[in-house]
């Protein structure tokens, strides 16, 4: 039956009654802002605002059942057996959801409190974002996060604390107030808990954020909630962390205590994330990149989506952790690289180590499910495989000569589960079940006992086909069947028209049920043989069931030896992964330089490249050269030219290459980068539905007080959100901060073609432009870096070009005519620069800007008030500069 047929029938059922109406309000209230799902029979039922929340989700019928205060009360109902696909549903909306359980049987109910007792409920577990560990519930390839803010009053810095406890994965970092957004952008939890006296909330929002009692931030309840969670006498152990990581990592603790109601959970012990020994990114240049996921929150068309070849799902979250968080230790990155180059080099090697590791299951998620006891002998089955496939890979990776460094240290972490593999090899059939209730999945040979209840079991059954034998002989009836069903177990069947003679007394059988066409019997050899057969049959599953916790148990004693194997496995995959796509798409290993410089040739933007291709286009490749002399490019030329492109190219080079991957380029060559920005000017940036000039502005300051001199910043039309004027002010006065003041890497997109005229005064500023050209009246837009600023804007080209009426370009070529000529004469929008005192004390005379005659000389000819002859010395005033401007190449 549908969820609406349901519902709809249940809606003429009695009234409510008022005590299923008081326990329900007293669940709803243990719920608070959760959806309650109130089991009923087959069913969870939500009911009031509930029901109507998730009716509007789910798309499923609303009806009402009785009435509340003379108000029908509103209801739907999903099925309990396909209850998982309706809380996917909801929790990707955006709710969470308490499942409240019947706790006793209504037998159970009435004899405790009578015929009108209601069956007792409870909630037994929350679902929310943040603490999925069903596999239906949780996309594999990306990390699930729970975080939580905490800040103790003394200390200046805010700790958050973040656990993935489908993994188990669990760090905490402290960080400066302003810092927080962009440490949350990296994270990016699906949930986000912040004390309920907590004042500012964080401008980065989670999906969700839950306000939990003020109690359960205190370092010192904390403190005891870890220590008992991970059952030691002292944190000391996990490293020296201050009261509010303690308070943050304690919030996650209580929250996952309350979730899922006093049930286990997997952490493994805290690692303090070092944002030291990272790239700051923030939210804003996280998002504006694109890293990990598009603006518009997909995965497909970010960097991670077109590059990540990764075969197992633990690589594809630790690929998106990489990316999201590249290093700035040359040590490290070059560890990384080591290790990829030496798999791009042998293709051979490469594609065997590929092949191994997409052999392996998940092990890091079945551990979290078996941890979190709701694990079965699927999981147990999918560690056997994944560790021992580990032991496999680290016998073959040890016997090859010259191991690249990061990989001598990694190996011995795939060892020590020897024992453990063994055991689940002997223990465990092929592929067991995921569901341990009917049994079947513990391997014969494992246990004598268990091996003679099956026996004794299969020797039953044999019986019973021997008796089949005899009873037909006995009875004369060839039809005669013994057959098996939950309610009579076995039995004999003949077909009705012989049912008399098996009727009589003294035939050896009991009548149990008369059916159309057939009539079913009981006899006593054959109950006898069938008690065997399901006696040993319940046996065998309690002794399979004993076995399976024990079994459990202890995969869950070697956690985190278990979890630090995964990691191994993850890292090889990421390192193979980026090795494959940097030689099947021509990528290079990247030199890391001493020097802040930036030198890239041939460069390219893995997403728009991948874009093209796609469409059969190619990607122009260019070069840039940064250097302490010669360190912010300003980029000129035509929309749609390329700019924004270019500037991305790069920041994504330089992200690649300090999470230790190739890059698209033909040569690069880069010193480290401490801080990364980048800016996209407010119009540009509509998809961001906050438009406003204000945040824009908010984010530029950001770069101005942060950048430092290993900085890479890339803006991008800034200014550009508001009027001509104030936006070129405010450029102009950008680009001079940057140049004398944070004096970092930069490259500066901008249309504002009077910018060009700061490469007079600011001597590390070069102009650059994207190449376009004018063939037979089309614009030819070549998405090509040249030097020199662009000859002019080409926007009514680039109008032409986007399909604007001929009629409407032929008239702004005429009003600009006019524009240009007013310029001439009053010296134009970038007159009054001159006088800026801030940096602009030695801007020179303005070189005098070649004019075009012809433009000027066309501009200045009123038709209407010519008589015939002037018309014809116009015309060919006309032709003589024409001549004169394409004998000088224009
Ligand atoms: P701008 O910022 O100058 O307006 P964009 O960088 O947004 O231009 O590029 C506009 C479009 O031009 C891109 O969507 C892409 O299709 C194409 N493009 C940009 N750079 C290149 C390139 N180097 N090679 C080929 N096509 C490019
Ligand atoms: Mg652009």
């Amino acid at each position: 039956m549908s969820a609406t047929a349901r519902t709809a029938a249940n809606s003429n059922a009695a009234p409510a009654a008022t005590p299923m109406m008081a326990q329900y309000w007293s669940l709803k209230e243990k719920a608070g802002d959760c959806l309650l799902f109130y089991r009923m029979g087959d069913f969870f039922e939500l009911f009031f605002d509930d029901a109507k929340a998730a009716a509007a989700t789910l798309d499923i019928a609303l009806t009402s059942r009785g009435e509340h205060g003379g108000e029908p009360v509103p209801m739907c109902g999903v099925p309990v057996h396909s209850a998982e696909s309706y809380l996917a549903r909801l929790i990707r909306a955006g709710h969470r959801v308490a499942i409240a359980e019947q706790v006793e049987t209504p037998a159970e109910a009435k004899a405790r409190g009578g015929s009108k007792a209601l069956v007792a409920r409870t909630i037994v577990r929350f679902v929310t974002a943040g603490t999925l560990t069903e596999e239906a519930l949780l996309e594999g390839r990306s990390a699930n996060r729970l975080a939580a803010l905490a800040q103790v009053g003394s200390e200046s810095e805010i700790a958050i604390a973040a656990a993935d406890i489908s993994t188990g994965r669990f760090e905490v970092v402290a960080v400066r107030p302003d810092q927080v957004d962009a440490e949350l952008a990296r994270l990016a939890p699906s949930e986000l808990l912040v004390s309920e006296t907590a004042e500012a909330l964080p401008a980065w929002t989670a999906r969700q954020v839950v306000r939990r009692p003020a109690g359960e931030f205190s370092s010192g309840a904390g403190q005891k909630r870890l220590e008992s969670l991970f059952a030691v006498q002292t944190l000391d152990g996990f490293g020296a962390f201050t009261r509010g990581e303690i308070a943050a990592m304690g919030a996650i603790a209580a929250y996952l205590d309350h979730v899922g109601t006093g049930g286990a959970v997997f952490l493994q012990p805290p690692v303090r994330h070092s944002a030291s020994g990272r790239m700051a990114i923030d939210a804003a240049t996280r998002e504006s990149l694109e890293l990990v996921r598009t603006m518009a929150g997909t995965r497909d068309g970010s960097l991670l989506g077109t590059i990540d070849r990764t075969v197992t799902a633990a690589g594809a979250r630790l690929l998106a952790d990489d990316l999201a968080s590249p290093l700035t230790d040359k040590g490290a990155i070059l560890d990384r690289l080591d290790l990829v180059d030496a798999l791009a080099r042998d293709a051979l090697w490469r594609g065997e180590l590929r092949a191994a590791l997409r052999a392996l299951p998940d092990a890091g998620r079945a551990l979290g499910r078996l941890v979190a006891g709701r694990g079965g002998p699927r999981d147990l089955a999918q560690l056997r495989d994944a560790l021992g496939g580990a032991r496999l890979l680290r016998e073959r990776l040890a016997r090859r000569p010259d191991l690249p460094p990061l990989l001598a240290r990694l190996l011995p972490g795939l060892d020590g589960h020897g024992a453990l593999v063994d055991e689940l090899s002997r223990a465990l059939i092929e592929t067991p079940p995921v569901d341990a209730a009917q049994g079947g999945y513990i391997a014969e040979g494992y246990d004598a006992a268990l091996d003679a209840l099956r026996e004794t079991a299969r020797d039953g059954r044999k019986a019973i086909a021997a008796l089949e034998a005899r009873y037909r002989d006995r009875t004369g009836i060839a039809s005669l069947k013994i057959r098996h069903n939950g309610v009579l177990g076995y039995h004999v069947e003949v077909p009705a028209k012989h049912a008399d003679a098996l009727m009589a007394p003294e035939s050896g059988f009991t009548h149990r049920q008369t059916l159309a066409g057939v009539v079913r019997f009981n006899a006593s050899d054959l109950h006898e043989a069938a008690s065997r057969v399901t006696q040993a049959g319940v046996h065998a599953v309690a002794a399979e069931a004993a076995h399976l916790e024990a079994l459990t148990e202890a995969a869950v004693s070697r956690r985190e030896a278990i979890a630090a194997s995964c990691d191994v496995l993850a890292r090889l995959d990421v390192a193979a992964a980026l090795a494959d796509h940097a030689m099947s798409h021509n990528w290079c290993r990247p030199d890391l330089a001493d020097d802040p410089c930036l030198d890239v040739s041939g460069g390219r933007h893995p997403v728009v490249e991948a874009a093209l291709a796609k469409s059969g286009e190619r990607f122009v490749p260019n070069d840039v050269s940064l250097s302490e002399a010669d360190r912010l490019w300003l980029v000129t030329g035509p929309n749609m030219g390329g700019k924004s492109t270019f500037l991305r190219q790069n920041a994504l080079i330089v992200v690649l290459a300090q999470a230790g991957a190739f890059v698209p380029a033909a040569s690069a060559k880069l010193g480290l980068v401490d801080r990364l920005f980048s800016r996209v000017g407010a119009s540009d940036n509509l998809a961001r539905g906050r438009s406003t000039f204000m945040v824009e502005m908010v984010e530029t300051a950001a770069i101005l007080a942060q950048a430092t001199p290993q900085s890479f910043v890339i803006l991008d039309e800034v200014g550009r959100g508001t009027s001509t004027y104030d936006g070129l002010a405010l450029a102009w006065s950008v680009v001079e901060a940057v140049h004398e003041a944070n004096r970092c890497r930069c490259l500066f997109a901008t249309h504002y073609h009077e910018l060009t005229r700061l490469a007079e005064t600011l001597n590390a500023l070069s102009l650059h432009h994207v190449r376009a050209r004018e063939w037979q009246g089309d614009l030819v837009l070549l998405h090509e870096v040249a030097e020199g600023p662009a000859d002019r804007s080409y926007g009514l080209a680039v109008a032409r070009l986007a399909g604007v009426p001929a009629g409407v370009v032929r008239r702004a070529e005429a009003v600009l005519a006019k524009l240009e000529a007013g310029r001439e004469a009053t010296g134009g929008l970038a007159a009054g620069l001159d006088d800026l005192p801030l940096f602009a004390a030695t801007i020179a005379e303005a070189p005098a800007a070649k004019p075009d005659a012809l433009r000027e000389a066309l501009a200045v000819i009123d038709p209407d008030a010519l008589a015939p002859r002037e018309a014809l010395d116009a015309l060919y005033r006309l032709k003589q500069l024409w001549a004169e401007q394409e004998g000088s190449g224009r």
